[in-house]
C-alpha cells in the first residue's frame, strides 16, 4: 500500500505547474494537478499570449502608415474590438484545451478547484476533499496589485479585465511604469484609443537601461501617448461620463477606463502554507533554494510565486529542473543569469544583460557601444521615429555583458544576441561575425566607435 495518495500533487495549471506535472507523470510518478480557474495559467489564459494577439491587433494603425509612404491607398479601415475579441477567446479556449491534453496524455490526473495546504502532505481541494501526497510543488504564479487605500481603487481595471472589455474605450489612463503598463498603453493608443500613461517615477521601465528608459519615452509619446512622470493618482471618482482622474501635481483628467498596471503579488494569500510551515519573503513569495525547494524537505515552488525572474519561460525551465532533479535523478538548476527578455510596446524592446550603470557597478570599467538611426522601412514616413541599438562591454575582459535594442523585431534579434552572450561572447569575436545585409541587427555587429555620452568626456 503506497503511503501516499499521489506521487506529486501540483497546485497550479501554468506554465510552471504544467511542465514539472507533465515531466513528473512521464517518468511514472502518479501525479495530480489542481488548477482553480483555467489550464495555461497567466501566460496562455491572461498574460503573454492575449496580450501579443493584442499586440499584432494594434500594430496594423502604424502599418498602414507606412503602408501609405511605399505608394498604398488604405483609406476606410477600421476596426472591429468584439469580432477581434471573439477571435482571440477562440485561439486562447483551443491553447488551454492542449495544455489539457498535455497533462492527460503524459498520465498526470486533473482536478478543477482551489487547493490548500492542511499540512505537509495533505492538500484540501475544492469538491474533491483531503488529498494526501509525497511531495507538493506550489506553482500557483502571482496576481496583479491594486493600491486598494487610493480612494474609488474599485473603479480601476487590472490587465486580467483588459483583456475582456466590452467595448472599446476612447479614452484610457493607466497607471505604472513597468513593462505591462507599456505594452497596454501601445495597444489602446495603436488601436486609436487616447491614452495616458501616468507613473510616480522620474522615467518608465525601472531596473533597465537608462538610454533605453528614455528612448522608448519619447518614441511612445512620439506615437501620440501622453507620458505623465513623477505623478500619481490621489483619487478617483465616477462621474456621468466616466472616471475622473486625481493626480498629484498636474490636471486632473477624466477617462473612460483607468487601468492599474502597478506591479503584481505572489499569489499565497489562503494557500494554507503556514500550516506546512513553508517560509514565506515579506512580500509574501515563496523563500527557496536553488533546486526550489521551499524551508520544508517535501514542498517545492516554482514560477512566478517565487518572485525570481517573473517570466513564463523561466517557470517553464524552474519546472523542469524540479522535476529532472526530483523524478529522474538528476540534480538540475536553472541558471537565471543571463535571460533575454522583451517589451512588447511600440516600438518593442529586446534586452540581455546588464543595463550600463549595472554593469559598472559590477566591472567598474566598461565600453559603451550605442548608435540611434532611423529604421530602413520608415524611409518613407514623415516623422522622426528612431531605433537604438546598444553594447555594453567589461573593459577588463572585453566580455559583451549587456545587450539593448529598441525597434522593429527587437525581441526577436535579442533571442539570438542571447545565444552569444550566454556563451562569454568577447566584443572582438562579436565584431568578426559577418553582417547580414540590410537589417537592424547588422548595426549591433557593426559597432566600432566608443560611445561617449555628451559632457562626460573621456572619465566615462
Ligand atoms: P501562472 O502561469 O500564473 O499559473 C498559476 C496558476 O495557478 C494559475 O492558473 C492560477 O489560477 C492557479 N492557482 C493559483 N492558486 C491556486 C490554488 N490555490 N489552487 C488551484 N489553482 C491555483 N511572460 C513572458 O515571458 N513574456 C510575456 O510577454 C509576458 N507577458 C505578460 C503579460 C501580462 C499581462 C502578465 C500578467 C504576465 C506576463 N508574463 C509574460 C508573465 C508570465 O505570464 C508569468 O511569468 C508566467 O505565467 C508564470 O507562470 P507560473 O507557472 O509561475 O504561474
Amino acid at each position: 500500500m503506497a503511503k501516499y495518495d499521489y506521487d506529486l500533487f501540483v497546485i497550479g495549471a501554468g506554465s510552471g505547474g504544467v511542465r514539472a506535472a507533465r515531466l513528473a507523470a512521464i517518468s511514472g510518478a502518479k501525479v495530480l494537478v489542481a488548477e482553480e480557474h483555467r489550464v495555461g495559467g497567466t501566460c496562455v489564459i491572461r498574460g503573454c499570449v492575449p496580450k501579443k494577439f493584442m499586440v499584432y491587433a494594434s500594430e496594423f494603425a502604424h502599418h498602414f502608415e507606412t503602408a501609405k509612404g511605399y505608394g498604398w491607398t488604405v483609406e476606410g479601415a477600421s476596426f472591429d474590438w468584439p469580432a477581434f475579441i471573439a477571435e482571440k477567446d477562440k485561439e486562447i479556449a483551443r491553447l488551454s484545451g492542449i495544455y489539457v491534453r498535455n497533462l492527460q496524455n503524459a498520465g498526470a490526473e486533473l482536478v478543477h478547484g482551489r487547493a490548500r495546504l492542511v499540512d505537509a502532505h495533505t492538500v484540501e481541494v475544492e469538491g474533491r476533499g483531503s488529498v494526501t501526497a509525497d511531495k507538493i510543488l506550489i506553482a500557483t504564479g502571482g496576481r496583479p496589485w491594486r493600491p486598494s487605500e487610493l480612494p474609488g481603487c474599485e473603479l480601476a481595471i487590472t490587465s486580467e479585465e483588459a483583456f475582456h472589455l466590452p467595448q472599446l474605450p476612447k479614452s484610457i489612463v493607466i497607471a505604472g511604469g513597468g513593462y505591462i503598463a507599456l505594452e497596454f498603453a501601445g495597444i489602446f493608443a495603436g488601436l486609436g484609443v487616447d491614452t495616458t500613461l501616468v507613473h510616480r517615477g522620474p522615467n518608465v521601465l525601472r531596473g533597465f537601461d537608462d538610454d533605453v528608459r528614455a528612448h522608448i519615452a519619447e518614441e511612445m509619446e512620439r506615437r501620440g501617448i501622453k507620458v505623465l512622470l513623477g505623478t500619481q493618482h490621489t483619487a478617483l471618482e465616477k462621474t456621468d461620463t466616466g472616471i475622473l482622474n486625481r493626480f498629484t501635481n498636474v490636471h486632473h483628467c477624466e477617462s473612460d477606463v483607468v487601468m492599474f498596471a502597478l506591479g503584481r503579488v505572489p499569489y499565497t494569500a489562503g494557500l494554507g502554507l503556514e500550516n506546512a510551515g513553508v517560509k514565506l519573503a515579506d512580500n509574501g513569495a515563496v523563500v527557496v533554494d536553488a533546486y526550489s525547494k521551499t524551508s520544508v524537505d517535501n514542498i517545492w515552488a516554482v514560477g512566478d510565486v517565487t518572485d525570481r525572474i517573473n517570466l513564463t519561460p523561466v517557470a517553464i525551465r524552474e519546472g523542469q529542473a524540479f522535476a529532472e532533479t526530483e523524478f529522474y535523478g538528476r540534480p538540475t538548476t536553472f541558471d537565471h543569469e543571463m535571460v533575454a527578455l522583451a517589451v512588447f510596446a511600440q516600438p518593442p524592446i529586446g534586452s540581455v544583460g546588464l543595463s550600463e550603470a549595472d554593469a559598472r557597478r559590477q566591472y567598474g570599467k566598461v565600453d559603451v557601444y550605442l548608435a540611434r538611426f532611423r529604421p530602413m522601412k520608415y524611409a518613407f514616413m514623415h516623422g522622426e521615429e528612431k531605433c537604438l541599438v546598444k553594447l555594453v562591454v567589461d573593459a577588463a575582459s572585453q566580455k559583451i555583458v549587456g545587450c539593448h535594442v529598441v525597434g522593429p523585431d527587437a525581441p526577436e534579434i535579442i533571442q539570438m544576441a542571447a545565444i552569444a552572450m550566454k556563451m562569454g561572447v568577447t566584443k572582438a569575436q562579436w565584431d568578426s561575425t559577418c553582417a547580414v545585409h540590410p537589417t537592424l541587427a547588422e548595426e549591433l555587429v557593426t559597432l566600432r566607435e566608443k560611445y561617449v555620452p555628451q559632457g562626460l568626456g573621456q572619465a566615462a
